[in-house]
């Protein structure tokens, strides 16, 4: 509808970044419009308080800039889920698989308490595999998933199959 236009209309199509062949979203232009930025931000705390969210978690980077200040509207607490060795305290880790390789994100092991409902925030959903891994680390921190809000939801990489499994009837919802 209205919002998702104006929130369509502020990302930029960017031709083989980063490799050649993909074409990547970016959000900059979106982040620098002030009526933009404050209408998803506004939209992701609407989420966070219909989902009866206690915390927002954030995915590196891009999910901290939309989600922090989604979570002080919604009046909650920010959990960063970082890229490993990032985070000063004990950890919980999770490693998946990306196209080549593997990547392992963390959180702080204290950071969620038991019971905490969940709402978990990036810009993209793409192949889904970052999103997969950080609800395993809120379930393994004894949390709940609430739900999983994105800008952006990249469908023909199927990411939303590949979180199925791990949602357990959470919500996945894309702006
Ligand atoms: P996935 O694990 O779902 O394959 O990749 C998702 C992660 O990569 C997200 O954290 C997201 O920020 C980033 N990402 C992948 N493709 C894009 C893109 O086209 N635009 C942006 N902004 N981020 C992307």
């Amino acid at each position: 509808e209205e919002l998702r236009g104006l929130l369509l209309s502020r990302i930029q199509d960017v031709p083989d970044y980063p490799k050649p062949g993909v074409m990547f979203k970016d959000i900059t232009p979106l982040l620098a419009d002030p009526a933009a930025f404050t209408a998803l931000t506004d939209a992701l705390a609407t989420l966070a308080a219909r989902h009866r969210a206690d915390k927002v978690v954030g995915l590196e980077a891009r999910g901290f800039i939309l989600g922090a200040p989604a979570a002080v509207r919604a009046g909650i607490g920010f959990v960063p889920v970082r890229k490993a060795g990032k985070l000063p305290g004990a950890t919980l880790g999770q490693a998946y698989d990306l196209e080549y390789g593997t990547a392992e994100i963390e959180i702080h092991a204290d950071a969620l308490a038991p019971g905490d409902r969940v709402l978990v925030i990036d810009d993209v959903l793409a192949t889904g595999g970052t999103a997969e891994a950080s609800l395993q680390l809120i379930r393994r921190a004894g949390a709940q998933v609430a739900g999983v809000a994105v800008l952006l939801e990249l469908g023909f990489l199927q990411g939303r199959s590949r979180l199925l499994g791990s949602l357990d009837s959470a919500p996945l919802e894309a702006l």
